[in-house]
């Protein structure tokens, strides 16, 4: 089990194997940073621009994933049929340090648990 200064949850990544990806379903966007541009171009052995034009969009100036929509449903583009991530040895630093984020920081344990079932309580 993981925890982090300042957060009100742990995160129990045994959850993710029966999950179905649920992090990486729905609305929102996953930003990349540049080292996250270079490390999955290098995995998918791609040039950096053929992936920013494949797998990118830009949102506010910034570069994010694109999404695809399957049976009704919002998923990131690189979820497979498994649910499964098709990078996730290069996976961006954004999916790496979910549920850890300054944006849910503040918010309640039972608030953050309906979007995650490995956030669970520290005790
Ligand atoms: S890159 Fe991988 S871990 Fe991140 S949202 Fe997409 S499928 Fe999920």
């Amino acid at each position: 089990m993981s925890k982090n200064e300042g957060f009100n949850f742990c995160f129990d990544k045994s959850a993710c194997k029966t999950c179905k990806g649920k992090c990486c379903i729905g609305e929102g966007y996953v930003f990349l940073t540049k080292g996250d541009i270079e490390d999955i171009s290098k995995f998918l052995t791609i040039e950096k621009e053929a992936f920013l034009r494949l797998y990118t969009r830009k949102v506010n100036g910034k570069t994010a994933l694109i999404d695809l929509v399957v049976k009704n449903e919002i998923r990131c583009v690189f979820l497979d049929d498994n649910y499964r991530c098709e990078i996730y040895a290069k996976r961006p630093k954004q999916c790496k340090s979910f549920p850890f984020w300054e944006s849910l920081k503040n918010r309640s344990l039972d608030d953050v648990r309906k979007l995650c079932p490995g956030i669970v309580s520290c005790s």
